[in-house]
């Protein structure tokens, strides 16, 4: 394996003496594609500020290919370009706006051509855009702005923080084929922070999911939140809001979130383990996994989305469709508590 680009240990970071971001290590591999999902407020954007080197953390390092760097680190900063999740364009022309990263770091006759050439890659053409000034642009047209002047730097490490969110489907789409181009023709690494984790899945090689600041998994697992009320029989359970009941170990405090590993799914729920707690739902989406080629399911029960990996050998005389009503079972004493 390649030296990771980033590596980070120990990190910590508080605002206002409240921590928000707790990651004992995490390591990402040169020109791979990183993911991020997890709940509002579960830390991306603040892992994505300190990636960037916008802000020091609270405690901790991050090594930017085995150095130790910090928001001073020249070189680092130069290679790592970071799409915030609301960008900010200068009250300047779109030229002017992509032109600016470039002259920082020193690049002179080359500039009008790299500009344009960025341009191109979020699907603007330099003949009506360079000229343009930032406030005739739409919501989609600013994010590609901003995002073309990240990629006409040619940046190691692109951080897009929910680069999609908000703006039209064209727009979406020419942002999601531009990063991944300049993974194909320069080897930038990506890490970006999306609920479109239909869209992770497709390109990512790792996923991290994000709760209360911790990496709480590879995003595979279905958590669940509070509150858990304890039963007459002394079990502690949620009630679905179709009456099945989800039963779990003694949680740590009732609000705690449940995170569930390993769901097996069947259409009998007669075949599964009688170590399983078994409940029904409707399969409401099928995924793939691009880079193992192994499928998942979103399964709802109740008003909750639970997720399941598949077997590798599809059945193919009993297939899946979404729609399907299939029995699924888990073992509550592999539930681990965030
Ligand atoms: P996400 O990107 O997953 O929505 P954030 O990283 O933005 O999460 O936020 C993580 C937590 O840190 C939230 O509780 C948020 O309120 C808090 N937070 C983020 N930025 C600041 C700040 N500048 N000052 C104080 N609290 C902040």
């Amino acid at each position: 394996m390649n030296q990771p680009i980033f590596e980070i240990n120990a990190l910590k970071h508080a605002y206002a003496g409240s921590t928000v971001l707790e990651i004992e290590h995490l390591a990402v591999q040169p020109a791979s594609i990183v993911g991020l999902i997890g709940p509002n407020g579960s830390g991306k954007s603040t892992l994505l500020k300190l990636l960037g080197l916008i802000e020091r953390p609270t405690r901790g390092q991050i090594y930017f290919k085995g150095r130790k760097v910090g928001p001073f680190s020249d070189d680092a900063r130069h290679a790592i370009s970071l799409l915030p999740q609301e960008p900010f364009l200068m009250k300047r022309s779109c030229f002017e706006n992509i032109a600016y990263g470039l002259r920082v770091r020193g690049h002179g006759p080359d500039t009008v051509d790299r500009v344009h050439e960025a341009l191109s890659l979020v699907g603007l053409s330099g003949k009506d855009f360079a000229r343009r000034p930032w406030y005739a642009l739409s919501g989609g047209e600013t994010q590609r702005v901003a995002l073309a002047a990240r990629l006409a730097v040619k940046p190691e490490v692109l951080l897009l923080d929910e680069p999609t969110a908000g703006v039209d489907a064209a727009s979406a789409q020419l942002i999601k084929e531009a990063a991944l181009q300049a993974l194909r023709q320069q080897g930038t690494t990506l890490i970006v922070a999306s609920h479109d984790w239909q869209w992770l899945y497709e390109i990512c090689d790792k996923i991290f999911h994000l709760y209360r600041g911790r990496i709480s998994g590879s995003g595979r697992e279905t958590i669940i939140f509070g509150p858990w009320r304890k039963q007459a029989a002394g079990k502690w359970a949620k009630t679905l809001s179709d009456q099945q009941m989800l039963y779990v170990p003694a949680p740590p405090d009732p609000s705690a979130a449940a995170v569930i590993d390993g769901l097996s799914v069947c259409e009998d729920g007669a075949t599964l383990s009688s170590e399983d707690n078994v409940l029904r739902g409707i399969v409401s989406r099928l995924s793939l996994e691009r880079k193992t080629g192994r499928v998942f399911a979103t399964i709802l029960a109740g008003d909750i989305s639970f997720t399941a990996m598949l077997p590798p050998q599809p059945n193919r005389a009993h297939p899946l469709f979404p729609g399907k009503t299939v029995y699924f079972g888990y073992r509550p004493d592999q539930i681990k508590w965030i």
